[in-house]
């Protein structure tokens, strides 16, 4: 089973209430090859919300509240969401500051990416489960073609 970021299967949970669907990720779920999470939505925030983006070890939305502990907690739930279904692969989204893997808005709302994971990607690397971009992931299906 593959975890996967809930926005690319078309659900919306972005924070400006929108989704991010890409129709063969929305099939693979809908095949009940995936489970999906948002960990920003798991961690309690509404949607819509206002954007955040890391800052060192912390989160800040836009009007600069320390949003650090909804998307820790949201992390937590979704890993257990993960284990519970033995997952070992996760597609997230790019560049979120909970889904990003492998790179981040540097944290200054410029539109600037920096190397690094979100808050939910670090903690599934950390916990051994793969963590690939949507286009990562695509790339990989497209070669198995
Ligand atoms: S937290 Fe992840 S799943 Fe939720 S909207 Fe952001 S990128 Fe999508």
């Amino acid at each position: 089973m593959i975890l996967m970021s809930a926005c690319l299967a078309g659900i919306d949970c972005k924070y400006n209430g929108g989704n991010n669907e890409i129709p063969q990720l929305k099939a693979l779920y809908e095949k009940g090859e995936a489970v999906l999470v948002c960990p920003e939505v798991m961690g309690g925030l509404p949607t819509p919300r206002l954007s955040s983006e890391i800052q060192g070890n912390r989160v800040y939305n836009t009007a600069g509240e320390d949003v650090t502990a909804y998307f820790v907690k949201g992390a937590e739930e979704s890993l257990r969401i993960a284990r519970q279904n033995g997952c070992t692969l996760a597609v997230l989204k790019a560049n979120s500051p909970s889904c990003g893997a492998g790179q981040v808005y540097d944290g200054t709302f410029s539109h600037t990416k920096i190397q690094g994971d979100g808050i939910f990607a670090a903690l599934c690397r950390k916990e051994g489960i793969t963590c690939l971009t949507e286009l990562e992931y695509l790339e990989r299906m497209d070669k198995k073609l």
